[in-house]
């Protein structure tokens, strides 16, 4: 059995499931990972894979608590005994950190408590990431849990770029503001492309663009991003699986007026039945790239409507910018999808950006270079990696503690 002591335990909780990673932080050797799906429904499911071998469990899983357990189980089948396996840490991914965090940050009952304040901010998904941790508490009571924020990288965005243009009085009021989210991935994913190109962070510009089911875009000058696509919450900006991206915020006042959809039937609109789902009933680019090929028409207008937001924000984030170096494509989508890359970025040899198309259509899990050698802005797929960056965190948390 592979050494487990000094790894981390990255739990990432979502509203019916829990996925999870025993990951070492320092060369990043994935020990064991799983998923729970559909937590609290009749017919939840568990994957675990540990020692090269996947075992997928059909049963009922009440709350993540019951997930907590089964994993921990699984674990004990596979030799490791969570409790005395020497972790560091278990590490949280916690959407929205609010005003309150924008560090990694050791979770005490102080922390508890403010993450459950901030869940105003966030009732989709904070409250889940919540569960996650007082299941990993209750679990392993001597391990230090940290919490890593989805929202800490885009802290410190610029002032213009983080305001809404509304009465300054109601914003201050309700902590109104631009937030951001993937920041865990967006941080990653721009350093990894530093490491890269073999350049200085400080010296380059960028644009990141996290194409998974949910999808935002970031513009990073020497490091610090300054501008992303979403905003008080994950549904601005890019169109996504489920959620609309960029709407007229009158559309909502008019769905309610005259439509008479509650704020809560509406938040399920623009959540889950918008987005690729919401014009064409599908949310995957595999299904919608054979809908499209097949004639569908629904499907190449959902297609379009993706492609034109995006190129939409890669202009407004080159002027933004004012000089750009690098252009990288990350996630489900991103790091899959040749057809929305090309398509994404075709046309513009004009502003220095050509896709090398043999480069594009190689299918490679390592970040790897898709523009041409005279493309004067390198475009890139690169892998991101959440569950890394936050054992990475978390660690460093935990060491810079018994440092103290
Ligand atoms: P999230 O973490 O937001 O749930 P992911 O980053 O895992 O999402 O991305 C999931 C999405 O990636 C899927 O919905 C699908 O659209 C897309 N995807 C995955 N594999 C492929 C592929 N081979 N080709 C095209 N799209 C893909």
């Amino acid at each position: 059995m592979a050494d487990t002591t000094g790894a981390v335990l990255v739990f990432n909780a979502g509203s019916s499931s829990l996925k999870y990673q025993l990951v070492q932080p320092d060369d990043g050797t994935v020990l064991a990972e799983g998923i729970a799906e559909r937590i609290g429904d009749a017919g939840s499911s568990i994957t675990h894979e540990q020692n090269g071998e996947s075992v997928t469990e059909t049963l009922v899983l009440d709350d993540h608590l019951a997930a907590v357990q089964r994993a921990e189980q699984f674990f004990a089948d596979n030799g490791t005994d969570l409790a005395s396996a020497g972790l560091t840490a278990v590490g949280h991914r916690v959407v929205h950190g609010g005003r309150s965090f924008h560090e990694p940050t050791l979770v005490t009952p102080h922390v508890i408590s403010e993450i459950k304040r901030i869940s105003t901010l966030a009732p989709l998904h904070n409250p889940a990431n919540l569960v996650g941790i007082l299941a990993a508490q209750d679990l392993l009571p001597d391990v230090p849990s940290v919490a890593v924020f989805d929202t800490a990288f885009f802290h410190g965005l610029p002032d213009a770029a983080a305001t809404y243009a509304i009465d300054r009085e109601v914003a201050v009021e309700h902590a109104i503001r631009r937030y951001g989210f993937h920041g865990t991935s967006h941080e990653y994913v721009s350093g990894r492309v530093a490491e890269f190109l073999g350049r200085d962070p400080a010296d380059l510009n960028q644009i990141v663009l996290h194409l998974g089911n949910g999808a935002s875009a970031s513009a990073i000058a020497g490091g610090h991003p300054i501008d992303t696509s979403m905003g008080m919450t994950p549904l601005e900006g890019l169109v996504m699986g489920t959620r609309s991206g960029d709407i007229d915020p009158g559309l909502v006042l008019h769905l309610n007026r005259i439509a008479d959809l509650s704020v809560d039937e509406i938040d399920t609109l623009l959540n889950k039945r918008a987005g690729l789902k919401g014009l064409c009933g599908e949310n995957d680019f595999r299904t919608i790239t054979e809908l499209m090929d097949s004639g569908d028409a629904a499907a190449r207008r959902a297609f379009d409507v993706y492609i034109h937001r995006l190129r939409r924000y890669l202009g407004a984030y080159t002027f933004a910018l004012g000089r750009l170096d690098a252009i990288t494509f990350t996630a489900g989508v991103g790091e899959n999808s040749a057809r929305v890359r090309s398509e994404a970025l075709a046309g513009l040899e004009g502003f220095g950006i050509r896709v090398d198309p043999g480069r594009n259509e190689v299918r490679d899990k390592a970040a790897r270079r898709i523009s041409a050698d005279d493309s004067a802005v390198e475009v890139l797929v690169v892998p991101t990696n959440e569950e890394l960056a936050i054992a990475r965190q978390s660690a460093a948390v935990v060491a810079s503690l018994s440092a103290r």
